[in-house]
């Protein structure tokens, strides 16, 4: 029988996947982050996290799984998980890129346990301490794309993922007697879509036992065309289908709509979503227009372009070290100069700074909602959003919904499935993972919390 053990502690029913595989005594988990629930979000700006419980009211509000031997005893303050420190297992975390439903946890980690991301995942993360003021809380070690590393029996080689954030990652994992391909969170739409279509062609030349894939488009309330979701949306192509839209097409929309337009142009975007930054800068450009931003997000866009784009100034009652430094040497625009002369900009605005906006009314504006926060229709925080650029008359503009531009369409998801051609797969980060195309192999649905062997690419119950 196989050594290969699997738990699918979560993300088989949505979002927030957290899967470990061990063979005997070395161990590798998969992301650790609280899946995205805005409506029953504990934490929602007003309930105050508590500092000294955190590990026990995580899991206690089911923010993350009770993993065996990951967290330390103190922390743990009684409740029934086998602590970091009787667990005699050599264990590792793999993270496949920066967004929160992947990582927001791992601050709770035990500090002994080894947290690995992508290079780029982890200049991103620094930054973010800086900019958002938070202090440090723990090491992260970095991997490449394509350079194995070994957590004892285990081998993971990180292959490139197309998704917004930069470092994104999917992992081949060979044990002694298996392999198996977790493929992150993945889409084959983004600007550099091609580069995950090369990876698929070196991931063809395995021969893979597992796949475990991000589905999220499986499920029609998260696909934009959900409810026309007819049989060719599912049959394996490379092809952008008609009404499914690329990255690059929403750039060239926001070209065409400001081309002539005399007013500003305003967009709200993710700041870890960093090759964004750099393709709404070029578009400001292209434009003829300056590409302003807040200084945190111009301080992402230096760290990885080396580009200094012009700043605007956040009204704040602190101003920390790194603004104060940024506000004398870089190019700051004012709220005035961008009123006098709106069609020489193109501003980027967080939510939490929508307030600044008002600052331009009476000015003509058009507004580009670009998958920042608010991040989907659903949360109070749209409807204010709304609201208030309804006050100062703007045109709203949005694309697709968050899950279709972050993840893959149906096509391309069976796709992926057919070129990695796995006995076995197991489809995650889904609400309806039985409506995914597994193509030639065999899907199977396993309990979360349990263990399963994989003998010869078939998962089945392992009793000890
Ligand atoms: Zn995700």
């Amino acid at each position: 029988m196989s050594k290969t053990v699997l738990k699918f502690y979560r993300g088989t029913h949505g979002m927030g996947v957290c899967i470990s595989v061990t063979y005997e005594k070395d161990r590798i988990i998969f992301d650790f982050g609280a899946p995205f629930t805005p409506l029953a979000q504990v934490y929602d700006g007003t309930v105050r996290p508590r500092n000294v419980s955190k590990v026990k009211d995580s899991i206690l509000l089911g923010k993350i799984p009770p993993v065996e031997g990951v967290f330390n005893r103190k922390e743990l303050q009684g409740l029934d998980v086998l602590p970091y420190e009787e667990c005699d297992i050599n264990s590792a975390v793999m993270i496949c890129h920066l967004h929160l439903d992947h990582m927001s946890e791992a601050d709770k980690i035990a500090p002994e346990i080894p947290v690995y991301i992508h290079r780029d995942g982890i200049r991103l993360q620094e930054l973010l301490y800086v900019v958002e003021g938070t202090a440090k809380y723990r090491d992260y070690i970095p991997f490449e794309y394509h350079v194995p590393f070994r957590v004892g029996q285990i081998e993971i080689t990180p292959f490139y993922s197309d998704h917004p954030c930069p470092g994104s990652a999917g992992f081949l994992i060979r044990t002694p007697d298996s392999t198996i391909y977790y493929s992150g969170d993945i889409r084959f739409h983004g600007t550099d879509a091609q580069k995950a279509f090369d990876e698929l062609k070196i991931l063809k030349k395995e021969k893979i036992d597992l796949l475990i894939v991000d589905a999220t488009t499986t499920s029609p309330s998260e696909f934009v065309h959900g409810t026309k979701m007819d049989k060719i949306m599912k049959e394996p192509s490379q092809d952008l289908l008609e009404g499914c839209i690329s990255e690059q097409d929403i750039y060239d929309d926001i070209y065409r709509s400001l081309k002539d337009f005399g007013g500003l142009g305003i967009f709200n975007q993710y700041d870890r979503d960093v090759s964004m930054i750099r393709h709404m800068y070029d578009l400001g450009n292209r434009l003829g227009r300056k590409t302003v931003f807040e200084p945190s997000f111009a301080c992402i866009l230096h760290e990885f372009t080396g580009i200094r784009a012009p700043i605007c100034h956040i009204d704040s009652s602190v101003i920390p070290a790194y603004r104060e430094q940024m506000e004398t040497d870089w190019e700051v625009i004012s709220a005035d100069e961008i009123r006098k002369a709106p069609e020489r900009y193109l501003l980027q605005n967080a939510y939490r700074n929508i307030l600044s906006l008002t600052d331009f009314d009476g000015v003509q504006g058009k507004y580009f909602h670009l998958f920042g926060e608010p991040l989907t229709e659903d949360q109070k925080a749209w409807n204010i959003m709304r609201n208030v650029l309804n006050k100062l008359g703007w045109q709203f503009f949005s694309y697709s919904n968050l899950y279709s531009f972050s993840h893959a369409y149906p096509n391309q998801l069976a796709y992926l499935v057919k070129q990695i051609g796995a006995k076995t797969v197991v489809a995650v980060h889904s609400k309806e993972p039985e409506r995914l195309n597994s193509v030639d192999s065999l899907q199977v649905f396993p309990e979360e919390g349990k263990d399963y062997t994989l003998t010869d690419g078939e998962l089945k119950p392992w009793n000890r």
